[in-house]
């Protein structure tokens, strides 16, 4: 039976900054990807935005990696040529009732170390972009845009790059635990056994099948999958802003926000959309809502130029209603399995976090 020393299940974003973290620290590494291409899932269906940090629960992994990722993400991208812009947003408020929960944002974006925000006045947000109708505004500078399949582009170079390899059409179907290791079954047209010291369950939406899968894994640790699924309308024609406009969040969500890709195509979204089972079709009669959301801070919208954009679907590991979730990392010091690492609910800001979430893992991994 082949052996190799480290194997990852799943080529998104998250899967790939890990496999190049383990091949940087001199490992032996195999991506193992149930598609036929990388990034198909998520990681190719969100808003593509290097987030500030500026939400989170201080103290959250969600909180240290997106504001340590962030940094290391420009850094990254402008070191490998990675196309992104550090374009800024503007946090919206559409009334004075809105613009007193300004400062609440202020403090809560400096208890995770994003000290950078600016408050504006209504005139101050106008001037820096006209069509924007509000009460006042906060100014992220350190927010940006990337292109994400560049990104992970250049990951995979890396991870091949140090003598790692990432095989496609390779499902992931069955794990037994050996000694100090695991057996692995993997599943596709040429199905094979492998045995590694290390496997990373980095499967997305998948990750609790994935667990289901390792035999002795105990079910306490798997957690129930929940989809909420994120619809996209796009704009046709010229952005009217440059940054990315977000109103003051709503219990439950950022609220619809615009933003924009690095071709300068504006899109609206994601909304919050709870679904059975995965699915990518945009129910196009939410389309009112958005309209009616948008125009609080655009209020000359015109809906002719509105079309159904595409969704991508968070793998939340709570149900609607319960309070968020953070992003959960289990290694043997939790399930007590010698050499597995699940990752489980890794969504927004997972592409911001990729690489500071990555380096967590290579460090338990070295343990
Ligand atoms: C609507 C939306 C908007 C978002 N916007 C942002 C944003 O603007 N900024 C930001 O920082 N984050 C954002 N996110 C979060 C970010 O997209 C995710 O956190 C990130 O893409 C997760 O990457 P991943 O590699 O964990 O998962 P995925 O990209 O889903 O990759 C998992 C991979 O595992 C593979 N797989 C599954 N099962 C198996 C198996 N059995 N064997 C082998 N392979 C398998 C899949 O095919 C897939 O390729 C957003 C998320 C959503 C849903």
């Amino acid at each position: 039976m082949d052996e190799v020393e480290c194997v990852v299940v799943g080529a998104g974003v998250v899967g790939l900054a890990v496999g190049r973290a383990l091949a940087n620290a001199g490992r032996e590494v195999l991506v193992i990807e149930a598609e036929d291409a990388i990034g198909t899932q998520t990681s190719s269906r969100n808003s593509e935005v290097i987030h500030a940090g500026i939400y989170y629960p201080a103290g959250s992994l969600m909180a240290r990696f997106c504001v340590a990722g962030k940094l290391a993400l420009y850094e990254y991208c402008a070191e490998r040529g990675v196309p992104f812009s550090r374009c800024g947003k503007l946090i919206v408020a559409a009334d004075e009732a809105e613009r007193e929960k300004l400062g609440a944002i202020i403090a809560r974006a400096a208890a995770n170390g994003v000290d950078d925000l600016v408050e504006l006045t209504a005139a101050e947000a106008q001037a820096l972009e006209p069509s924007l109708q509000s009460s006042g505004a906060l100014l992220s500078p350190s927010t940006g845009i990337i292109d994400s399949h560049a990104y992970m582009l250049a990951l995979q170079g890396d991870l091949e790059a140090a003598g790692g390899m990432v095989v496609f059409s390779s499902p992931l179907v069955a794990a037994t635990p050996d000694g100090d290791g695991l057996v692995l079954s993997v599943g596709g047209a040429e199905p094979m056994q492998l045995r590694t010291r290390l496997l990373i369950n980095s499967a997305g939406l998948f990750a609790p099948a994935v667990a289901r899968t390792i035999a002795g894994l105990d079910p306490a640790h798997i957690p129930t999958e929940y989809y909420a699924k994120g619809n996209y309308f796009t704009l046709s024609g010229r952005s009217p802003f440059s940054r990315l406009i977000y109103p003051v969040p709503v219990p439950g969500g950022l609220g619809t926000h615009l933003t924009i890709d690095l071709g300068g195509q504006a899109r609206f979204g994601p909304d919050v959309e709870w679904i059975d089972a995965i699915n990518y079709d945009v129910d196009t009669t939410r389309m009112p809502l958005f309209v009616e959301a948008v125009k609080r801070y655009w209020p000359e919208i015109d809906i002719s130029r509105l079309q159904p954009g595409y969704s991508g679907i968070r793998p939340k590991i709570v149900p609607k209603g319960a309070p968020g979730q953070d992003f959960v990392v289990q290694d043997q010091s939790v399930h007590g399995i010698a050499g597995l690492i699940n990752l489980f609910g890794i969504e927004s800001p997972g592409l911001t976090a990729s690489l500071a979430l990555a380096d967590h893992v290579a460090e338990l991994a070295g343990r």
